[in-house]
């Protein structure tokens, strides 16, 4: 008897054609992500992915934690895999459900099964009268409930038998690499992280853009940053980031411009030089943590200004989400104690006390020609530093 994970993708199914395509990517995803645990075998049959540890793997935990992340995952489940005779099939339930019990302190269960070889001596409905049987006589404390089961013992039957008791969800979306790729302005804050990890959820591969102003801003939001970075590349590799020196853009902007406009004057520069990263880089949309009036630069005012000095289009997947839904995701993704490490931003350092509510394009464009950019701006990408996480 041995001791797999058996995963379950979901909307990848749908791709027709494609599909294989996509199959692929997801099980080339999921090497990549468990390679560090050793030599698996990973096989795709009848819809499902069977990861197969070498004899003696007592890591299971890590290796859930991780497929877990790959995006197209929908569910794991640890499994005993076993030969499909009765008296096999019998004794791996009865231990399933012991554990069960030990584990997770369970009263009650109900048994599923699945039949793949549709010659097995015994139909589902069968197997499962004969498994409930006889886990019911050989696990006192477990009773039947077919409507609200603490846990369900499924046994699958194919090649050989499948046996477990847990579903752990995981993110679904579409393996990285399977869409184009585009860049993320990512702040040290707790909505561009959460506009990344969405993104990327859906195939797209990050390159990662931010831009700090030393001496105004630390080392330490640099590596706040760097650290986010790397939680984003557990779900999504490779991501780059490029890291723009910002200072002499924003002293520039603060020293010629109206000061209730600095804010968003500030804005267009960053998309500006994401925009040519994102040239540099094949990259086809630029993606930011905006969300409708959640501050002065995000009126929609403000954010028609952003817009205009890009021609790539933006992507803003927070755009009508409230904080708290933010923040929810940002915990669930295990980037929220990350964000919230007390350390200035370069947006925070140059603000003005009544920023402009509804700028005025025309008004933002005079404002901004004063600062004459175009020179700050070549130099800033020239010194640009690039770490790729893979
Ligand atoms: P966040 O929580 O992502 O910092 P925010 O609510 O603080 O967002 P702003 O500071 O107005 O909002 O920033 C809006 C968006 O601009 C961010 O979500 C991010 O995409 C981008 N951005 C802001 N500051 C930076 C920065 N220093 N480097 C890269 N991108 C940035
Ligand atoms: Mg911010």
């Amino acid at each position: 008897m041995q001791t797999i994970l058996l995963v379950r993708y979901g909307e990848i199914m749908l791709k027709g054609l494609n599909r294989p395509i996509f199959e692929k990517k997801l099980v080339e995803n999921i090497r990549k992500a468990v390679r560090e645990l050793g030599e698996m075998n990973i096989v795709r049959a009848q819809g499902r992915i069977f990861i197969e540890p070498h004899e003696g793997f007592d890591e299971f935990p890590r290796l859930i934690e991780k497929v877990r992340k790959v995006f197209g995952v929908v569910s794991v489940s640890p499994a005993y895999k076993t030969g499909t005779d009765m008296e096999t099939v019998y004794e791996t339930a009865v231990l399933t459900a012991k554990e069960a019990v030990a584990k997770d302190g369970a009263k009650t269960f109900k048994v599923e099964a699945r039949r793949q070889d549709k010659n097995y001596t015994l139909t589902s409905p069968e197997i499962c009268q004969k498994v409930g049987g006889y886990v019911l006589r050989n696990v006192k404390e477990l009773k039947v409930d077919v409507h609200n089961p603490d846990f369900e013992l499924t046994v699958e039957i194919r090649d050989h038998a499948y046996i477990f008791s847990r579903v752990i969800p995981a993110f679904g979306g579409m393996p990285t690499g399977s869409s184009g790729k585009a860049v993320l302005l990512l702040s040290g804050g707790i909505d561009s992280p959460v506009a990344g990890w969405m993104m990327a959820k859906r195939g797209i591969e990050l390159h990662a853009v931010h831009f700090y102003s030393y001496p105004y801003t630390s080392e330490r939001a640099k590596d706040k940053v760097i650290k986010l970075t790397k939680i984003l590349s557990e779900y999504t590799s490779p991501v780059t980031l490029h890291i723009v020196p910002f200072t002499d853009i924003q002293l520039r902007i603060n020293e010629r411009c109206s000061i209730g406009l600095i804010t968003i004057i500030m804005r267009r520069a960053m998309m500006r030089i994401a925009e040519r990263i994102a040239l540099q880089n094949d990259a086809l949309a630029l993606i930011t943590g905006e969300s409708v009036g959640q501050v002065a630069s995000q009126t929609m005012e403000a954010l028609n200004a952003t817009n205009a000095v890009v021609k790539l289009p933006v992507y803003r997947p927070l755009v009508g989400m409230d904080k708290v839904e933010v923040i929810n995701i940002a915990e669930k993704i295990g980037t929220y104690e990350t964000s919230i490490l007390p350390y200035e931003d370069c947006c925070t350092v140059f603000v003005a006390k009544h920023p402009v509510i509804k700028p005025k394009l025309p008004i933002v464009e005079q404002q901004e020609a004063y600062a004459e950019l175009d020179e700050l701006i070549e130099t800033a990408i020239q010194n640009t530093e690039t770490i790729t996480f893979q």
